[in-house]
């Protein structure tokens, strides 16, 4: 009987060995380890063993019946994970997936090369709360309640006092409130305004820029912004100061530069005028400077304040503003 039980073992073995189909293991099951299989029929036969052998036969029996299970089990787990095959098809001398890198935006781009042109000059950064105080946005930069220039700056506000910031210029408050002069500050960041169309996105980028000291002048803005455009442009672009308004600043300037397109002589882009506005700016207005405790006949500073992407639509040739913010790759990958 012992000889039959590991010839039995053997049959066993080879046959789970040829199984690669799920439907053959269980005609396996049945043939062998079922209750009418081969292993019960050949465990019957115990009976007629002598009383002596039969403590250590059905030891043997159990134990070869229990490995055969053992064998069927791993046999089936194989088959159904499909782990075999998986493995004879791994080709271990395939290259790998490259994983694509991701760049910056090119708004965060230009934002970043304009903060290092300024910073080259000695200015230091600021960032302040985009969720910001109707006093910072407005009163502390002489915009009192009422006043026209509130018009155009199409606000969002969250209350009566709190309102998303239309530009980046209560940096400008904010700083000067806290330190004295001299002072050398550029204020990136987003801004936010009701309003959407080819030039504008209810959302943009502005950098805000100022400077305070004795003996400020309009010489010093002039010379910090033709070197800021020189440096940014990569050319030596004549400027152009036209007076304009702004409630903080008086004098106040609106700035053009000689048109990067056609250089000056007319084209689309500029409108054939050869000029095109990059930036507003002015020497700040003494209220301005009273409304934080300075003395404006001691101190006097220039501000501008500049859009981003305006300045990138520029550098990059780019005609609708929209395209920096529908996350088309085609588009964005360029930069
Ligand atoms: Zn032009």
């Amino acid at each position: 009987m012992e000889n039959e039980l590991q010839r039995l073992k053997k049959e066993a073995e080879e046959a789970l060995h040829a199984i690669s189909e799920r439907a053959h293991l269980e005609e396996f099951r049945v043939k062998f380890l079922g209750r009418k299989g081969l292993f019960s029929r050949t465990m019957k036969q115990l009976g007629q063993v002598a009383k002596e052998e039969r403590p250590r036969l059905g030891q043997l029996a159990n134990a070869i019946k229990k490995e055969v299970d053992e064998l069927f089990h791993e046999k089936k787990e194989v088959i159904s994970t499909g782990s075999n095959t998986a493995a004879q098809d791994l080709d271990l001398s395939l290259p790998g997936r490259t994983l694509s890198c991701g760049k910056l935006h090119p708004i965060t781009q230009v934002m970043e090369e304009i903060c290092s042109v300024f910073e080259g000059m000695g200015f230091a950064v600021a960032e302040g709360p985009d969720v910001e105080t109707d006093h910072y946005n407005f009163e502390a930069l002489n915009i009192p309640k009422h006043h026209p220039a509130r018009d155009m700056h199409d606000t969002f506000y969250v209350s009566e006092s709190i309102l998303l910031r239309t530009h980046t210029s209560p940096m400008q408050a904010r700083i000067m409130e806290d330190k004295e002069p001299p002072l050398r500050y550029i204020a990136p960041g987003k801004v936010y305004r009701c309003d959407s169309d080819i030039t504008h996105t209810p959302m943009f980028h502005q950098v805000e820029g100022f400077l305070v000291d004795r003996d400020v002048s309009f010489a010093d803005l002039k010379g910090v912004l033709t070197s800021f455009t020189h440096r940014m442009f990569k050319k030596d672009l004549p400027l152009r100061f036209r007076p304009s308004f702004f409630p903080f600043t008086e004098p106040s300037a609106e700035v053009d530069i000689a048109c990067v397109i056609c250089g000056g002589s007319g084209c689309r882009v500029c409108k054939r005028t050869g000029w095109l506005e990059i930036l507003g700016s002015g020497l700040i207005d003494p209220e301005v400077l009273k409304m934080v405790g300075y003395d404006p006949d001691e101190y006097s500073g220039f501000a501008f304040g500049l859009g981003v992407e305006r300045i990138a639509m520029l550098k990059y040739g780019i005609d609708d503003i929209r395209l920096y913010y529908e996350n088309d790759l085609r588009f964005l990958n360029q930069f």
